[in-house]
């Protein structure tokens, strides 16, 4: 038998974040003492009244197929939220809701690019989004960044990349993996040119509620109509309510965008799980105030994790203005990224993401979103590895 796989699947690298974080866990079940920095989800519970609505609905047998782009009420709570959180007007016909933020992401760049299109996406990148171009057959174009501007691309850099292939442009602030925030300023310059140019933005803005020091987030598509018609929303409840596992995500675009979606979602996922969206409506629609309470105590974490990895020799870290991750550079502790991250786990028993997975070597991707007394357990190790490399 020849199991030779299709050229798509065989383009494909696996997730490294999901594996280094099944080896921390699988090393903490065999009885080792692993601090754990690689997690890109919240360690905090899901609002009680948000699995109420959940248990109930499953009591309630609400338990069958669903409209296939989500229920009603489901996209009506993500139009309200657009219209109050950025005055955007979404129709709930322009929403779709799919099995996670990843699978609108997903949903959204196999809508929109096929063979011969180029994407532009700045690194550090989340790393599933060149993937999901390559399944597209469209080709991943990098724009590289560094810890000297923050890790933001400048209009000129997005100016000089267009070419009459470009068809998208992938936004993501705040950012996963560093944690930057652009200021509307700089969301408008960029905007601008991608409405110049007739290119279209994803705009995943799953951390839009995870921001610092009282910073704003800015959604591209609340500049003016031309921007709002040039942008995709992609959103989710996995980071701000803690609903990682319960696989829920959701998009806004024009309409001829989620008609398009709302084709491909039938024939593929169908419906996201039923009881889950009512747990959704209920996220959206009901009390907001455990926001508040992560808030402070990320920040807290935040601002020790950044002095803390700052004090160490060999280690410069930009603080964060947004998520949950900071992204120290370690390239002057002169080993690649990956090499550092696999001996930190093997010697030290830490986990984090090696810059590479993310399009940026020079770095390592540390969640904070972990308890205090593990933040500093687990930088005292790294500070401890670090000198014996100290070069
Ligand atoms: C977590 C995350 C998502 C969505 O995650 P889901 O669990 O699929 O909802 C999307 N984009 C970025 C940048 C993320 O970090």
């Amino acid at each position: 038998m020849n199991y030779s796989i299709s050229r798509r699947a065989a383009s494909l690298a696996p997730s490294l974040t999901l594996a280094i974080d099944a080896k921390a866990k699988q090393m903490k079940a065999d009885g080792l003492d692993v601090v754990g920095f690689g997690a890109g989800e919240p360690d905090f519970d899901t609002p009680q009244h948000i699995k109420d609505a959940a248990v109930k609905a499953l009591a309630d047998g609400f338990t069958k197929y669903t409209p296939s782009s989500g229920i009603p009420d489901l996209r009506k709570a993500i139009s309200d939220k657009f219209q109050r959180d950025g005055g955007l007007t979404y129709k709930p016909s322009q929403v779709i809701v799919s099995c996670g933020g990843k699978h609108s992401c997903y949903n959204v760049i196999i809508a929109t690019c096929q063979e011969g299109d180029e994407v532009i996406i700045p690194a550090p990148y989340w790393l599933s989004y060149p993937e999901m171009v390559k399944l597209a057959s469209a080709t991943p174009v990098i724009l590289e960044t560094s810890d000297k501007t923050e890790f933001k691309v400048t209009p000129d850099q997005l100016r000089a990349a267009i070419t009459p292939r470009t068809r998208l442009f992938i936004l993501n602030s705040p950012s996963n993996p560093t944690g930057s925030l652009y200021t509307g300023a700089e969301i408008k310059a960029l905007g601008d040119i991608c409405v110049e140019k007739g290119v279209l933005i994803m705009s995943d803005e799953i951390y839009e509620k995870l921001v610092y020091d009282g910073a704003h987030h800015t959604s591209i598509a609340s500049l003016s109509q031309s921007h709002y018609d040039h942008t995709i929303i992609v959103h989710g409840f996995a980071k701000a309510y803690s609903m990682t596992g319960w696989r829920l995500g959701y998009l806004a675009a024009p309409e001829p965008i989620s008609k398009a979606i709302d084709a491909i979602q039938s024939h593929s996922t169908s419906n996201p799980t039923s009881f889950a969206q009512k747990g959704a409506v209920a996220a959206l629609n009901g009390p907001q105030d455990h926001l508040k309470t992560w808030l402070a105590e990320y920040s807290k974490r935040r601002s020790y994790a950044h002095q803390k990895l700052n004090s160490i020799p060999g280690i410069t870290c930009v603080n964060a203005k947004g998520a949950f991750y900071l992204f120290p550079n370690i390239s002057k502790l002169g080993l690649k990224s990956a090499e550092f991250c696999q001996r930190l786990l093997d010697q030290e028993k830490v986990a984090a993401v090696p810059g590479i997975a993310f399009g940026a070597d020079d770095y390592m991707r540390i969640s904070y979103a972990t308890s205090m007394a593990n933040i500093e357990k687990g930088l005292d190790r790294i500070e401890k590895f670090a000198r014996t490399l100290e070069v």
